[in-house]
Protein backbone atom coordinates (compact mmCIF):
# COMPACT_ATOMS: atom_id res chain seq x y z
CA UNK A 1 0.00 0.00 0.00
CA UNK A 2 1.84 3.65 -0.86
CA UNK A 3 1.52 4.55 2.83
CA UNK A 4 0.58 8.27 3.26
CA UNK A 5 -0.02 9.08 -0.15
CA UNK A 6 -2.77 11.00 -2.05
CA UNK A 7 -4.09 7.69 -2.19
CA UNK A 8 -4.54 6.78 1.18
CA UNK A 9 -6.28 10.25 2.15
CA UNK A 10 -8.68 9.12 -0.45
CA UNK A 11 -9.21 5.87 0.38
CA UNK A 12 -13.10 5.89 1.10
CA UNK A 13 -13.66 7.13 -2.08
CA UNK A 14 -11.17 4.57 -4.30
CA UNK A 15 -10.95 1.61 -1.95
CA UNK A 16 -11.88 -0.35 -5.17
CA UNK A 17 -8.62 0.68 -6.55
CA UNK A 18 -6.17 0.21 -4.29
CA UNK A 19 -6.70 -2.90 -3.36
CA UNK A 20 -3.57 -4.25 -5.44
CA UNK A 21 -0.72 -6.17 -4.07
CA UNK A 22 1.85 -4.38 -2.48
CA UNK A 23 4.76 -3.15 -4.74
CA UNK A 24 8.18 -3.10 -3.73
CA UNK A 25 9.92 -0.46 -5.74
CA UNK A 26 13.12 -1.87 -6.35
CA UNK A 27 16.09 0.37 -8.25
CA UNK A 28 18.23 -1.51 -10.48
CA UNK A 29 21.08 -2.54 -9.94
CA UNK A 30 23.43 -0.05 -12.52
CA UNK A 31 21.13 2.66 -11.36
CA UNK A 32 22.54 2.37 -7.71
CA UNK A 33 24.78 5.12 -6.73
CA UNK A 34 27.98 3.45 -5.01
CA UNK A 35 30.21 6.32 -4.49
CA UNK A 36 30.26 8.44 -1.56
CA UNK A 37 28.49 11.97 -1.47
CA UNK A 38 31.91 13.61 -1.93
CA UNK A 39 31.23 13.73 -5.86
CA UNK A 40 28.87 16.18 -5.40
CA UNK A 41 30.82 20.04 -5.57
CA UNK A 42 30.72 21.71 -1.89
CA UNK A 43 28.01 24.37 -2.66
CA UNK A 44 25.71 26.75 -0.52
CA UNK A 45 21.82 26.13 -1.17
CA UNK A 46 22.22 29.84 -2.54
CA UNK A 47 24.57 29.13 -5.13
CA UNK A 48 22.67 26.25 -6.15
CA UNK A 49 19.48 28.10 -6.51
CA UNK A 50 21.32 30.77 -8.33
CA UNK A 51 22.90 28.15 -10.82
CA UNK A 52 19.22 27.02 -11.64
CA UNK A 53 17.54 30.19 -12.03
CA UNK A 54 20.18 31.36 -14.03
CA UNK A 55 19.86 27.97 -16.32
CA UNK A 56 16.08 28.54 -16.29
CA UNK A 57 16.70 32.29 -17.99
CA UNK A 58 18.52 30.64 -20.66
CA UNK A 59 15.55 29.48 -22.29
CA UNK A 60 12.95 31.44 -24.84
CA UNK A 61 9.19 31.07 -24.66
CA UNK A 62 5.85 32.95 -24.80
CA UNK A 63 6.34 34.35 -21.34
CA UNK A 64 9.48 36.02 -22.60
CA UNK A 65 8.35 38.07 -25.39
CA UNK A 66 6.52 37.13 -29.24
CA UNK A 67 7.12 33.98 -30.34
CA UNK A 68 5.88 35.14 -34.30
CA UNK A 69 6.56 31.43 -35.57
CA UNK A 70 4.82 31.18 -38.94
CA UNK A 71 1.94 28.36 -38.83
CA UNK A 72 2.65 27.34 -35.78
CA UNK A 73 0.15 29.64 -33.38
CA UNK A 74 2.45 30.35 -30.75
CA UNK A 75 0.36 32.33 -28.72
CA UNK A 76 -0.34 32.84 -25.08
CA UNK A 77 -2.53 30.21 -23.25
CA UNK A 78 -4.06 31.64 -19.84
CA UNK A 79 -2.32 29.91 -16.89
CA UNK A 80 -5.57 29.08 -15.48
CA UNK A 81 -6.38 26.55 -18.22
CA UNK A 82 -3.47 24.56 -16.41
CA UNK A 83 -4.24 25.19 -13.09
CA UNK A 84 -7.77 23.64 -13.98
CA UNK A 85 -6.23 20.78 -15.59
CA UNK A 86 -4.09 19.89 -12.66
CA UNK A 87 -7.04 19.42 -10.30
CA UNK A 88 -6.74 16.04 -8.11
CA UNK A 89 -10.05 15.17 -9.29
CA UNK A 90 -8.68 14.87 -12.95
CA UNK A 91 -4.73 13.73 -12.37
CA UNK A 92 -6.40 11.27 -9.70
CA UNK A 93 -8.39 9.20 -11.86
CA UNK A 94 -7.58 6.43 -14.74
CA UNK A 95 -9.08 5.31 -17.58
CA UNK A 96 -9.76 2.21 -16.85
CA UNK A 97 -11.76 2.89 -13.43
CA UNK A 98 -15.82 2.40 -14.30
CA UNK A 99 -17.56 5.01 -15.89
CA UNK A 100 -19.64 5.66 -12.79
CA UNK A 101 -16.70 7.14 -11.32
CA UNK A 102 -15.42 9.62 -13.94
CA UNK A 103 -18.67 11.10 -15.10
CA UNK A 104 -17.89 14.45 -14.55
CA UNK A 105 -14.37 13.46 -17.16
CA UNK A 106 -16.93 11.85 -19.74
CA UNK A 107 -18.75 14.95 -19.45
CA UNK A 108 -16.18 17.08 -20.77
CA UNK A 109 -15.67 14.75 -23.32
CA UNK A 110 -18.96 14.63 -24.35
CA UNK A 111 -19.66 18.02 -24.50
CA UNK A 112 -15.98 19.41 -26.36
CA UNK A 113 -17.17 17.21 -28.50
CA UNK A 114 -20.26 19.09 -29.14
CA UNK A 115 -18.46 22.60 -28.88
CA UNK A 116 -16.06 21.45 -31.36
CA UNK A 117 -18.87 20.08 -33.69
CA UNK A 118 -20.72 23.91 -33.36
CA UNK A 119 -17.25 25.56 -33.96
CA UNK A 120 -16.50 23.58 -37.36
CA UNK A 121 -19.90 23.09 -38.77
CA UNK A 122 -19.50 18.75 -38.59
CA UNK A 123 -21.76 15.91 -36.84
CA UNK A 124 -19.34 13.80 -34.97
CA UNK A 125 -15.52 14.29 -33.56
CA UNK A 126 -13.19 12.30 -32.17
CA UNK A 127 -10.63 13.47 -29.73
CA UNK A 128 -8.45 10.55 -29.72
CA UNK A 129 -5.56 11.68 -31.99
CA UNK A 130 -3.03 12.93 -30.05
CA UNK A 131 -1.34 15.42 -33.20
CA UNK A 132 -2.59 17.58 -36.48
CA UNK A 133 -0.70 14.77 -38.48
CA UNK A 134 -2.05 12.22 -36.19
CA UNK A 135 -5.61 13.48 -37.15
CA UNK A 136 -4.59 13.82 -40.63
CA UNK A 137 -3.96 10.03 -40.70
CA UNK A 138 -7.35 9.12 -38.75
CA UNK A 139 -9.06 11.18 -40.78
CA UNK A 140 -7.23 9.08 -44.32
CA UNK A 141 -8.03 5.95 -42.46
CA UNK A 142 -11.71 6.83 -41.94
CA UNK A 143 -11.60 8.03 -45.86
CA UNK A 144 -10.28 4.28 -46.94
CA UNK A 145 -13.37 3.20 -44.89
CA UNK A 146 -15.54 4.83 -46.35
CA UNK A 147 -14.84 3.82 -49.85
CA UNK A 148 -14.42 0.45 -49.30
CA UNK A 149 -17.45 0.26 -47.18
CA UNK A 150 -19.29 2.07 -50.98
CA UNK A 151 -17.20 -0.53 -52.68
CA UNK A 152 -15.20 2.43 -54.48
CA UNK A 153 -11.96 1.70 -55.71
CA UNK A 154 -10.12 5.10 -54.88
CA UNK A 155 -6.64 5.69 -54.45
CA UNK A 156 -5.13 9.58 -55.45
CA UNK A 157 -5.03 11.77 -52.64
CA UNK A 158 -4.91 15.56 -54.27
CA UNK A 159 -2.60 18.33 -52.26
CA UNK A 160 -1.76 21.35 -52.96
CA UNK A 161 2.53 22.58 -53.17
CA UNK A 162 1.38 25.06 -50.40
CA UNK A 163 0.18 22.47 -47.92
CA UNK A 164 2.00 21.48 -44.72
CA UNK A 165 4.17 18.39 -45.78
CA UNK A 166 2.60 16.43 -42.94
CA UNK A 167 -0.21 16.12 -45.54
CA UNK A 168 1.43 13.88 -48.51
CA UNK A 169 3.06 12.08 -45.83
CA UNK A 170 -0.07 11.03 -43.70
CA UNK A 171 -2.30 10.06 -47.44
CA UNK A 172 1.30 8.11 -47.85
CA UNK A 173 0.91 6.47 -44.77
CA UNK A 174 -2.66 5.50 -45.37
CA UNK A 175 -1.51 3.68 -48.74
CA UNK A 176 -2.71 6.75 -51.09
CA UNK A 177 -1.11 7.60 -54.05
CA UNK A 178 -0.35 11.50 -53.45
CA UNK A 179 -0.70 14.26 -56.67
CA UNK A 180 0.42 17.66 -55.54
CA UNK A 181 -1.26 21.10 -57.55
CA UNK A 182 0.25 23.98 -57.98
CA UNK A 183 -0.99 27.22 -56.75
CA UNK A 184 -1.39 29.97 -58.75
CA UNK A 185 -0.65 33.42 -59.06
CA UNK A 186 -2.74 34.84 -56.57
CA UNK A 187 -1.82 31.93 -54.08
CA UNK A 188 -4.10 30.32 -53.89
CA UNK A 189 -5.47 26.56 -55.56
CA UNK A 190 -7.51 27.19 -58.53
CA UNK A 191 -10.59 25.09 -59.38
CA UNK A 192 -8.78 24.46 -63.00
CA UNK A 193 -5.42 23.25 -61.48
CA UNK A 194 -7.35 20.58 -59.42
CA UNK A 195 -10.21 19.87 -62.27
CA UNK A 196 -7.41 17.69 -64.81
CA UNK A 197 -6.73 15.51 -61.39
CA UNK A 198 -10.81 14.83 -60.79
CA UNK A 199 -12.20 11.16 -61.27
CA UNK A 200 -13.49 8.46 -60.09
CA UNK A 201 -9.88 7.41 -58.84
CA UNK A 202 -9.84 10.46 -56.59
CA UNK A 203 -10.48 9.90 -52.91
CA UNK A 204 -9.78 13.02 -51.21
CA UNK A 205 -8.71 16.48 -52.02
CA UNK A 206 -6.53 18.03 -48.91
CA UNK A 207 -6.60 22.06 -48.49
CA UNK A 208 -5.92 24.22 -45.78
CA UNK A 209 -7.85 27.23 -45.46
CA UNK A 210 -6.70 29.86 -44.83
CA UNK A 211 -3.78 28.23 -46.74
CA UNK A 212 0.23 28.51 -45.62
CA UNK A 213 0.28 31.92 -47.65
CA UNK A 214 -2.30 33.38 -44.72
CA UNK A 215 -4.79 33.57 -47.42
CA UNK A 216 -8.27 32.69 -47.35
CA UNK A 217 -9.08 30.04 -50.12
CA UNK A 218 -11.46 32.38 -52.64
CA UNK A 219 -13.12 29.63 -54.92
CA UNK A 220 -13.78 27.24 -52.08
CA UNK A 221 -17.23 26.57 -52.65
CA UNK A 222 -16.46 26.05 -56.51
CA UNK A 223 -13.90 23.59 -55.23
CA UNK A 224 -15.95 21.41 -53.03
CA UNK A 225 -18.76 21.43 -55.51
CA UNK A 226 -16.13 19.98 -58.47
CA UNK A 227 -15.10 17.62 -55.43
CA UNK A 228 -18.52 16.09 -55.03
CA UNK A 229 -19.34 15.94 -58.26
CA UNK A 230 -16.80 13.26 -59.19
CA UNK A 231 -17.37 11.67 -55.58
CA UNK A 232 -14.10 12.62 -53.77
CA UNK A 233 -14.49 14.04 -50.38
CA UNK A 234 -12.70 16.90 -48.81
CA UNK A 235 -10.37 17.39 -46.05
CA UNK A 236 -9.88 20.70 -44.28
CA UNK A 237 -6.08 20.83 -42.39
CA UNK A 238 -7.49 23.17 -39.30
CA UNK A 239 -4.23 23.05 -37.65
CA UNK A 240 -4.13 27.12 -37.76
CA UNK A 241 -7.89 27.92 -36.96
CA UNK A 242 -7.06 31.05 -35.15
CA UNK A 243 -7.85 33.16 -38.50
CA UNK A 244 -11.49 31.85 -38.95
CA UNK A 245 -12.70 30.77 -35.81
CA UNK A 246 -16.12 31.89 -34.39
CA UNK A 247 -16.60 33.59 -38.26
CA UNK A 248 -16.59 31.00 -40.82
CA UNK A 249 -16.95 26.62 -40.29
CA UNK A 250 -15.31 24.68 -42.44
CA UNK A 251 -18.64 22.13 -42.55
CA UNK A 252 -20.74 25.63 -44.10
CA UNK A 253 -17.81 25.80 -46.76
CA UNK A 254 -18.18 22.18 -47.78
CA UNK A 255 -15.56 20.23 -46.25
CA UNK A 256 -16.17 16.33 -44.83
CA UNK A 257 -13.29 16.09 -42.32
CA UNK A 258 -11.20 18.29 -40.53
CA UNK A 259 -8.72 18.39 -37.71
CA UNK A 260 -8.00 20.91 -35.15
CA UNK A 261 -4.93 21.03 -33.06
CA UNK A 262 -6.02 21.78 -30.11
CA UNK A 263 -2.02 22.82 -29.22
CA UNK A 264 -2.03 25.36 -31.30
CA UNK A 265 -5.96 26.84 -31.55
CA UNK A 266 -7.47 25.90 -28.29
CA UNK A 267 -5.06 26.37 -25.71
CA UNK A 268 -2.30 23.58 -24.95
CA UNK A 269 0.97 25.32 -24.87
CA UNK A 270 3.64 23.54 -27.11
CA UNK A 271 6.67 23.84 -28.47
CA UNK A 272 8.53 21.66 -25.89
CA UNK A 273 7.32 18.77 -27.58
CA UNK A 274 3.90 18.13 -26.62
CA UNK A 275 1.41 16.70 -25.22
CA UNK A 276 -0.89 17.72 -28.19
CA UNK A 277 -4.15 17.32 -29.76
CA UNK A 278 -5.63 16.43 -33.23
CA UNK A 279 -9.35 15.80 -32.97
CA UNK A 280 -10.88 14.97 -35.89
CA UNK A 281 -14.89 16.00 -36.88
CA UNK A 282 -16.39 14.74 -40.07
CA UNK A 283 -19.77 14.93 -41.66
CA UNK A 284 -22.64 12.76 -40.79
CA UNK A 285 -22.17 10.04 -43.28
CA UNK A 286 -18.98 9.46 -41.95
CA UNK A 287 -19.71 9.46 -38.18
CA UNK A 288 -20.15 5.18 -38.33
CA UNK A 289 -16.36 5.22 -39.00
CA UNK A 290 -15.14 7.39 -36.44
CA UNK A 291 -12.51 6.00 -34.13
CA UNK A 292 -14.18 3.37 -30.63
CA UNK A 293 -15.21 3.78 -28.05
CA UNK A 294 -17.08 7.00 -28.17
CA UNK A 295 -18.83 8.77 -25.43
CA UNK A 296 -22.65 8.63 -25.27
CA UNK A 297 -24.97 9.78 -23.17
CA UNK A 298 -27.88 8.28 -22.16
CA UNK A 299 -30.59 8.12 -19.29
CA UNK A 300 -28.60 10.53 -17.21
CA UNK A 301 -25.48 9.14 -17.80
CA UNK A 302 -22.34 9.12 -19.86
CA UNK A 303 -20.57 5.69 -21.27
CA UNK A 304 -17.99 4.13 -23.62
CA UNK A 305 -19.90 2.78 -26.41
CA UNK A 306 -17.82 0.23 -28.36
CA UNK A 307 -20.97 -0.62 -30.69
CA UNK A 308 -19.96 0.79 -33.63
CA UNK A 309 -19.13 -2.06 -36.14
CA UNK A 310 -18.09 0.26 -39.66
CA UNK A 311 -15.20 2.02 -36.70
CA UNK A 312 -11.90 2.20 -38.11
CA UNK A 313 -11.04 0.68 -34.34
CA UNK A 314 -8.74 2.87 -32.24
CA UNK A 315 -6.06 4.98 -32.89
CA UNK A 316 -4.53 6.02 -29.63
CA UNK A 317 -4.61 4.12 -26.34
CA UNK A 318 -7.09 4.89 -23.83
CA UNK A 319 -8.92 7.76 -24.84
CA UNK A 320 -6.72 10.65 -26.00
CA UNK A 321 -4.54 13.12 -23.90
CA UNK A 322 -7.35 14.08 -21.34
CA UNK A 323 -5.42 16.86 -20.08
CA UNK A 324 -5.06 18.76 -23.10
CA UNK A 325 -8.83 18.21 -23.91
CA UNK A 326 -9.58 19.74 -20.39
CA UNK A 327 -7.57 22.73 -21.33
CA UNK A 328 -9.68 23.75 -25.04
CA UNK A 329 -12.89 22.79 -22.95
CA UNK A 330 -11.86 25.44 -20.20
CA UNK A 331 -10.79 28.19 -22.84
CA UNK A 332 -13.43 27.32 -25.11
CA UNK A 333 -16.63 27.85 -22.09
CA UNK A 334 -14.39 30.88 -20.91
CA UNK A 335 -13.99 32.96 -24.10
CA UNK A 336 -17.38 31.59 -24.95
CA UNK A 337 -19.20 32.76 -28.45
CA UNK A 338 -18.03 36.24 -28.84
CA UNK A 339 -14.56 35.60 -27.56
CA UNK A 340 -13.93 32.93 -29.89
CA UNK A 341 -14.65 35.08 -32.60
CA UNK A 342 -12.15 37.41 -31.21
CA UNK A 343 -9.37 35.37 -31.86
CA UNK A 344 -10.00 35.65 -35.25
CA UNK A 345 -10.79 39.40 -35.47
CA UNK A 346 -7.25 39.90 -33.56
CA UNK A 347 -5.23 37.38 -34.81
CA UNK A 348 -6.44 38.55 -38.25
CA UNK A 349 -5.46 42.37 -37.33
CA UNK A 350 -2.13 41.98 -35.76
CA UNK A 351 -1.18 39.75 -38.43
CA UNK A 352 -2.77 42.70 -41.49
CA UNK A 353 -0.83 45.32 -38.91
CA UNK A 354 2.58 43.68 -39.28
CA UNK A 355 2.60 42.88 -42.96
CA UNK A 356 1.62 46.67 -43.24
CA UNK A 357 4.23 47.51 -41.15
CA UNK A 358 6.91 45.14 -42.65
CA UNK A 359 6.27 45.14 -46.30
CA UNK A 360 7.61 49.19 -45.88
CA UNK A 361 11.38 47.11 -45.95
CA UNK A 362 10.84 43.47 -46.34
CA UNK A 363 9.02 41.61 -49.81
CA UNK A 364 5.82 40.66 -49.50
CA UNK A 365 5.43 38.32 -52.99
CA UNK A 366 1.83 37.74 -52.05
CA UNK A 367 0.38 41.03 -50.96
CA UNK A 368 -2.96 40.81 -50.63
CA UNK A 369 -5.27 40.89 -47.27
CA UNK A 370 -4.27 38.18 -45.21
CA UNK A 371 -5.87 36.05 -42.39
CA UNK A 372 -3.82 34.96 -39.20
CA UNK A 373 -0.63 34.96 -40.90
CA UNK A 374 1.68 35.61 -43.78
CA UNK A 375 4.84 35.26 -45.85
CA UNK A 376 7.93 37.51 -47.03
CA UNK A 377 10.31 36.67 -49.08
CA UNK A 378 14.07 37.67 -48.18
CA UNK A 379 15.56 36.50 -51.97
CA UNK A 380 16.47 39.99 -52.32
CA UNK A 381 19.22 39.59 -49.57
CA UNK A 382 20.99 36.63 -51.89
CA UNK A 383 22.98 39.34 -53.49
CA UNK A 384 24.40 40.77 -50.45
CA UNK A 385 25.38 37.23 -49.61
CA UNK A 386 22.56 37.11 -46.65
CA UNK A 387 19.76 34.43 -46.05
CA UNK A 388 16.55 34.47 -44.33
CA UNK A 389 18.20 32.33 -41.90
CA UNK A 390 20.72 34.97 -40.94
CA UNK A 391 18.22 37.37 -40.27
CA UNK A 392 16.49 34.92 -38.24
CA UNK A 393 19.41 34.29 -36.34
CA UNK A 394 20.47 37.67 -35.96
CA UNK A 395 17.01 38.55 -34.66
CA UNK A 396 17.88 36.06 -31.75
CA UNK A 397 20.60 38.67 -30.80
CA UNK A 398 17.61 41.47 -30.35
CA UNK A 399 15.90 39.22 -27.84
CA UNK A 400 13.25 37.94 -30.14
CA UNK A 401 12.47 34.28 -31.17
CA UNK A 402 12.86 34.55 -34.80
CA UNK A 403 9.92 33.79 -37.38
CA UNK A 404 9.30 30.07 -39.58
CA UNK A 405 12.07 30.17 -42.14
CA UNK A 406 12.05 28.51 -45.26
CA UNK A 407 8.26 27.47 -45.52
CA UNK A 408 5.74 27.38 -47.71
CA UNK A 409 8.29 25.89 -50.23
CA UNK A 410 6.67 27.94 -53.07
CA UNK A 411 7.96 30.72 -51.22
CA UNK A 412 12.16 31.58 -52.02
CA UNK A 413 13.70 32.68 -48.66
CA UNK A 414 10.77 32.42 -47.11
CA UNK A 415 10.15 34.16 -43.77
CA UNK A 416 6.55 33.34 -42.47
CA UNK A 417 5.09 35.88 -39.71
CA UNK A 418 2.43 34.84 -37.61
CA UNK A 419 1.73 36.94 -34.50
CA UNK A 420 -1.47 35.50 -33.30
CA UNK A 421 -4.29 37.60 -31.24
CA UNK A 422 -2.81 37.58 -27.91
CA UNK A 423 0.38 40.62 -28.94
CA UNK A 424 -0.25 43.53 -28.26
CA UNK A 425 0.46 46.63 -30.68
CA UNK A 426 3.50 47.56 -28.52
CA UNK A 427 4.65 44.37 -28.90
CA UNK A 428 4.09 44.24 -32.75
CA UNK A 429 5.66 47.77 -33.04
CA UNK A 430 8.89 46.55 -31.29
CA UNK A 431 9.16 43.44 -33.27
CA UNK A 432 9.17 45.47 -36.38
CA UNK A 433 12.13 47.92 -35.02
CA UNK A 434 14.06 44.91 -33.89
CA UNK A 435 13.54 43.26 -37.42
CA UNK A 436 14.14 46.83 -39.30
CA UNK A 437 17.39 47.00 -37.35
CA UNK A 438 18.65 43.41 -38.34
CA UNK A 439 17.69 44.33 -41.90
CA UNK A 440 19.67 47.64 -42.26
CA UNK A 441 22.49 45.69 -40.32
CA UNK A 442 22.33 43.70 -43.39
CA UNK A 443 24.11 46.67 -45.57
CA UNK A 444 25.61 48.33 -42.95
CA UNK A 445 27.49 45.44 -40.93
CA UNK A 446 26.55 42.07 -42.98
CA UNK A 447 29.28 40.20 -41.31
CA UNK A 448 27.63 40.21 -37.82
CA UNK A 449 24.18 38.95 -39.68
CA UNK A 450 26.06 36.27 -41.36
CA UNK A 451 27.49 35.42 -38.04
CA UNK A 452 24.47 35.28 -35.50
CA UNK A 453 24.06 34.73 -33.16
CA UNK A 454 26.76 36.42 -31.42
CA UNK A 455 25.45 37.73 -28.25
CA UNK A 456 23.45 34.28 -26.98
CA UNK A 457 25.37 31.49 -25.34
CA UNK A 458 25.05 29.15 -28.21
CA UNK A 459 26.60 30.94 -30.95
CA UNK A 460 25.73 29.86 -34.65
CA UNK A 461 25.27 25.41 -34.48
CA UNK A 462 25.43 22.81 -37.40
CA UNK A 463 21.89 22.94 -38.47
CA UNK A 464 22.56 19.47 -40.48
CA UNK A 465 24.45 17.62 -37.88
CA UNK A 466 21.47 16.24 -35.72
CA UNK A 467 19.76 14.61 -38.50
CA UNK A 468 23.09 13.43 -40.21
CA UNK A 469 24.65 12.02 -37.17
CA UNK A 470 21.46 10.68 -35.79
CA UNK A 471 22.37 9.52 -31.93
CA UNK A 472 18.67 8.42 -30.79
CA UNK A 473 19.88 5.54 -28.21
CA UNK A 474 20.60 6.32 -24.86
CA UNK A 475 23.45 4.93 -22.48
C1 LIG B 1 1.22 22.21 -37.35
C2 LIG B 1 0.53 21.82 -38.59
C3 LIG B 1 0.28 20.48 -38.89
C4 LIG B 1 0.80 19.32 -38.08
O1 LIG B 1 0.44 19.33 -36.73
P1 LIG B 1 1.28 18.49 -35.64
O2 LIG B 1 0.52 18.62 -34.39
O3 LIG B 1 2.63 19.14 -35.59
O4 LIG B 1 1.37 17.09 -36.13
C5 LIG B 1 -0.45 20.20 -40.03
N1 LIG B 1 -0.87 21.18 -40.85
C6 LIG B 1 -0.63 22.48 -40.61
C7 LIG B 1 -1.15 23.53 -41.54
C8 LIG B 1 0.08 22.85 -39.46
O5 LIG B 1 0.33 24.14 -39.22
Amino acid sequence: MLEGSLFEKKKSKVTKYINTPEVKLEIPEKLLRRSSLSIFPNLSELEVVRHFTNLSCLNYGIDNNIYPLGSCSMKYNPKVNEALAELEEFIDIHPYMDEEYVQGALRIIYELERFLCEITGMDGFTLQPSAGAHGELTGLLMTKAYFEDKREERDLVIVPDSAHGTNPASAVMAGFKVVEIKSDRRGLVSPSAIKQFLNGKTALVMLTNPNTLGLFEEDIAEIAHLVHSVGGLLYYDGANLNGIVGVTRPGDMGFDIVHLNLHKTFSAPHGGGGPGSGPVGVKDYLVPFLPIPRVTYKDGSYFWDYNFPKSIGKVKCFYGNFAVLIKAYCYIRLLGKRGLKSIAEISTLNANYLQKRIEEFLEIPYKRLCKHEFVASLKSFRAKGIRALDIAKRLIDKGFHPPTVYFPLIVEEAFMIEPTETESLDSLDRFVKALKEVVEEADTNPDIVREAPKEHIIKRIDEAKASRTLKVKWQ
